[in-house]
């Protein structure tokens, strides 16, 4: 598929599921949802739709959709000057989702994908169904993946300064110089 009908098909059935999750968004806002890959080129296993209501100096507000299976890749957010880093909370609304962090290896649901062990170091999977939420402070490693049936999220945090994420992929663009502009 060309790359561009793909992100605009992943963006149009993002604002669907996000409708039907029960959260209700504007036409302009569904048009700015961010269809993220990475730079990695293989946005249904690697990647996420991104709708950020707000950001603001201090706060940020967003929901996060992810198509069945697809994964988050693991990620950090380092601290910036005195700001100890991002601070952030996801509370799932609709689907499953499993939420990988450091610790003892009890990965049963998620999947590590292809090839691409030593960029999904966290183990400890939490299985979130819709109501439940965790926090991550800042500098603590973490991936995420959808079920089977997709997961609509919240990601509510201090301020988001996307392109200062650490990922452990080394390969990863956040964002991605080389990305077509729209
Ligand atoms: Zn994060």
């Amino acid at each position: 598929m060309n790359i561009g009908t793909e992100i605009e098909a992943a963006r149009r059935k993002a604002a669907e599921v996000i409708r039907k999750s029960g959260i209700t968004i504007t036409y302009a806002e569904a048009a700015a949802i961010e269809v993220a890959d990475f730079g990695l080129g293989n946005l249904p296993r690697e990647g996420a739709q991104i709708l950020t209501f707000f950001n603001s100096k201090r706060v940020s507000a967003k929901v996060i959709v992810l198509f069945p299976t697809q994964t988050l890749p693991e990620h950090w957010h380092p601290p910036r000057g005195d700001d100890p880093g991002k601070e952030e909370t996801i509370r799932v609304v609709a689907g499953m989702a499993y939420c990988l962090v450091p610790g003892d290896d009890t990965l049963r649901h998620a999947s590590i994908p292809e090839g691409k062990e030593e960029c999904y170091t966290c183990r400890q999977e939490v299985v979130m169904k819709p109501c439940d939420q965790i926090t991550f402070e800042p500098g603590t490693k973490h991936w995420l993946q959808a079920g089977p049936e997709g997961a609509v999220l919240y990601s509510l945090s201090t301020q988001t300064t996307d392109a200062e994420d650490k990922f452990s992929d080394p390969d990863i663009a956040r964002i991605p110089s080389r990305r077509k502009k729209r």
